[in-house]
């Protein structure tokens, strides 16, 4: 028997990988009227025989066959039948051992996903699959973040009963709170919310929830067993394999009706259990091992997938394409994403723009891991400090502006910029260009930046709030919620945020809620109404957010937008070159779509107000602390501006008031625009935070 460093070292020889790396995209089972075809890469196995069933789990197949040994480690078995809904696996003899797998490659499953099965996928479409498509992309993407059964389990939201907490939930457009016929609850909230993505947390089949159990099991889902098949737990029908895929594809569809683009939350990095199909069907190929032996565990769960290995980064490569394809997923977000390699993610990126477009489908993922991994020599982890070597369309998740601007994740008690944390001003400043001012590492555009304050990790933010400032009331509290959402969508990053953080989503304090009750995790759509004045302040943001190509540019060229910035303590003011287009002649042709061609934007965490004197007339001022809607009508500021204290300004200089021939005259403004002066401007940028951190 070869222990894990022989096979590892096997593997690493010329002689396997110039005889056993396949090229084909045909692995797993391709099944339609013509016939079935049944491909298994399994490079040591001596033996397979391929097992069907006609049940997904229990049972014994009704035909055993012996499948042949093809080139490049592939084995192969055909059938001239439509084998559509029959269930398989595999028993491969190998070192004197046999052991059953069901197919790494399977696109679809029985219950919980022990047995594998064919399936004509046109059989799965929905009415009007084909016509579907996603929503015309907008000025911004702003991504919701949600779980599947959080969605709509509790009875508040108005779903019919079978539906709450299934795929199905999400083919309801006008639900209400109760059934109530009024208040808005589900894709009709969100729809007035007025996010662009919703991005769906972990929907592929996970091991950590029984399919077969009910409201008493939970889990968030990051632990795959089967990568191209959707979770079982979701679909109304866990028992019969197609049924999940067409409820999943459903789902999709009616998203996309609603207006939202759908974002699949992927976790390539680790798999349920090392005792996966991978590490049955190819012992050890698929995972890292340091070369003492030990097992590389940067994941925390266990095991590390290899994506540097050639057929492991085709097998992830696949399967998001899988999904783009036979899903129409618009977009990817990669868990722990500096477990997997730079080449990789670039390679994917590619894919997705030769295939759709550049840029078309959306890319990101966290750039960290929990501990070391023994990738392979040469390969470069997807970390944030290989940010530029990373396309300029794969972005990370900032928790520097996060922390920056509430305060530490990890360390609970530890405030940021807007509970009053010390000497926060050049990080958050740092946030609001999307990184790309230097520093330990610059993004290359904003396109490589999501910035947000709340994920499914670690407290929401209402949390984070009482924890940081346990004296605080409501009020208070609501006002620093306002802060930190109108002062994270006044940075320049992708925007991104948990489900509920704009009612104040509480999980009473819990960091880590992944198999916690379904009561404490899902979606209070009471509360939702309870809140409704912070909702109706997101939405307002979200709104004005749309209208500020100066913040929605994620051009290389963005950071150049941001000038005059000031600071001293808990205070912040800074310009945005509006214009939507930089460096053009004229107002009309550049300016499209945006009645103001410069922006002012003020950060005052203080507690007490502030003056700040304006250097002309025209401003207008868009949202404050309590309003984010002044911008509907005409809110004309005088010669200065008294800033509340806790709140974020936005205000607004019209076309008619000439922004650009006065803001260059002023002391401070670095010369919006203008794109010749380009690296003169992001010197002055620079210049002014540092001058101001020596004062
Ligand atoms: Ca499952």
């Amino acid at each position: 028997m070869k222990t894990a460093l022989e096979w590892k070292k096997y593997y690493l020889s010329p002689g396997f990988r110039d005889h056993y790396i396949y090229s084909g995209t045909d692995l797993g089972v391709s099944c339609s009227d013509s016939g079935t075809a049944f491909k298994l890469w399994s490079p040591s196995a001596d033996s397979i025989t391929l097992n069907l069933y006609h049940e997904g789990s229990g049972g014994r197949p009704y035909q055993s066959v012996p499948m042949e040994r093809m080139e490049k480690g592939v084995w192969s078995w055909n059938s001239e039948e439509c084998l559509h809904g029959v269930y398989y696996d595999f028993l491969i003899r190998r070192e004197e051992e046999t052991v059953r797998s069901a197919d790494p490659y399977a696109k679809a499953c029985g219950i919980n996903g022990r047995r594998s099965m064919a399936v004509d996928l046109r059989k799965t479409d929905p009415s009007g699959w084909e016509e579907d498509r996603p929503p015309e992309k907008g000025p911004e993407q702003i991504i919701y973040e949600l779980h599947v059964k959080e969605f709509s389990w509790d009875p508040s939201g108005g779903f019919p009963e079978a539906y709450r907490g299934k795929y199905k939930a999400f083919t309801c457009p006008d639900t209400t709170l109760n059934g109530d016929g009024i208040h808005p609850t589900g894709l009709r909230y969100l729809r007035d919310l007025g996010v662009t993505h919703v991005q769906i947390m972990p929907a592929y089949d996970y091991g950590s929830v029984d399919e077969r159990a009910g409201d008493e099991e939970f889990n968030w889902g990051y632990d795959p067993v089967n990568y191209n098949v959707p979770e079982g737990s979701y679909s109304l029908d866990p028992e019969h394999g197609e049924v999940r895929i067409r409820e999943m594809k459903e789902m999709i569809q009616s998203l996309h009706r609603q207006g939202f683009r759908v974002i699949m939350d992927v976790v390539y990095n680790h798999t349920y259990s090392l005792d996966s199909w991978f590490q049955r069907t190819a012992p050890w190929y698929f995972y890292r091992m340091f070369d003492d032996g030990r097992i590389s565990n940067g994941s925390a769960c266990t095991n590390d997938v290899a994506s540097e290995r050639e057929m492991c980064a085709k097998y992830i490569l696949e399967s998001v394409l899988y999904w783009t394809e036979e899903y129409h997923v618009d977009g990817f977000r990669f868990d722990l994403m500096g477990l997997l390699d730079v080449d990789l993610m670039n390679r994917i990126r590619r894919a997705l723009d030769e295939k759709y477009g550049r840029g078309e489908k959306i890319m990101f993922g966290e750039p960290w891991r929990a501990d070391n991994s023994a990738m392979e020599e040469g390969a470069v982890p997807a970390l944030k400090e290989n940010i530029r070597l990373l396309d300029e369309n794969i972005g990370m998740f900032c928790d520097d502006t996060r922390d920056a601007v509430k305060g530490s994740a990890l360390k609970i008690r530890r405030p940021g910029f807007i509970n009053g944390a010390e000497e926060k001003e050049d990080d958050v400043i740092r946030g609001v260009s999307a990184c790309c001012l230097p520093g330990d590492y610059r993004a290359k555009a904003p396109s490589q930046i999501i910035t947000y304050v709340s994920a499914h990790d670690n407290q929401t933010l209402w949390d984070k709030l009482a924890e940081t400032l346990p004296d605080a009331d409501e009020t208070e509290r609501m006002r620093l919620n306002r802060m930190a959402a109108a002062l994270y969508m006044t940075c320049q990053g992708t925007l991104f945020f948990l489900s509920g953080e704009e009612f104040a989503r509480t999980k009473e304090g819990m960091e880590d809620s992944f198999n916690a009750p379904i009561t404490l995790n899902r979606l209070d759509w009471v509360r939702a109404w309870k809140n409704r004045e912070l909702v109706e302040y997101y939405q307002g943001l979200i709104a004005l957010r749309k209208q500020l190509p100066g913040l929605c540019d994620k051009s290389e060229h963005a950071a150049e937008r941001i000038h005059g910035v000031e600071k001293e303590p808990g205070l912040i003011r800074f310009q945005v070159d509006n214009r939507s287009c930089l460096g053009a002649a004229g107002a009309e042709e550049t300016n499209g779509g945006s009645r103001w061609q410069e922006l002012k934007i003020i950060y005052n965490r203080g507690k007490s107000e502030q003056a700040v004197p304006l250097d002309q007339s025209g401003w207008e001022i868009l949202c404050d602390g309590e309003n984010s809607r002044l911008w509907e009508g005409r809110c004309p500021a005088g010669p200065q501006v008294n800033v509340p204290p806790q709140s974020v300004m936005v205000l607004g200089l019209t076309e008619a008031s000439n922004a650009h021939g006065d803001a260059e005259q002023t002391a401070d403004a670095a010369g919006a625009g203008d794109s010749q002066n380009s690296v003169r401007d992001s010197e002055r940028i620079s210049d002014s935070i540092w001058r101001k951190k020596a004062v």
